[in-house]
């Protein structure tokens, strides 16, 4: 019983950590998600990036990852530079770092690819 749920935990421990393998936008142009601007043309880039996020599995975890480490560009979690900073700026940054801390337990910095 106790090795069954050591191997559970386990399992689900290395899910968390392994929640960029689940990533949309992995098959999706990298570009949209880095757009030269928030204004101007990069405005349907932004929106395109949304649209892959919108449909992601993993999209909170993407979030608390780029709350966490502080991601200064691009789109994460469904969320633009500015929306970030707005969310930094509302709630200290602490909690998420934390909770991300506790979702991966210091699984290496993941990506997108
Ligand atoms: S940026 Fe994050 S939420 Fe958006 S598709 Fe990629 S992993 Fe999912």
């Amino acid at each position: 019983m106790l090795v069954t749920e050591l191997l559970s935990e386990r399992a689900e421990r290395e899910a968390r950590r392994d929640w960029w393998q689940a990533a949309a936008c992995r098959t999706a142009d990298p570009d949209i998600f880095f757009p030269v601007s928030a204004h101007g043309p990069g405005e349907e880039d932004i929106a395109q990036a949304k649209e892959v996020c919108a449909e992601c599995s993993v999209r909170r975890q993407c979030l608390q990852f780029a709350l966490a480490t502080h991601q200064m560009h691009g789109v994460w979690g469904g969320t633009t530079e500015e929306e970030r900073q707005l969310h930094l700026h509302d709630r200290p940054s602490v909690p998420a770092q934390r909770q991300y801390a506790e979702d991966t337990e210091d699984a290496g910095r993941p990506g997108c690819e």
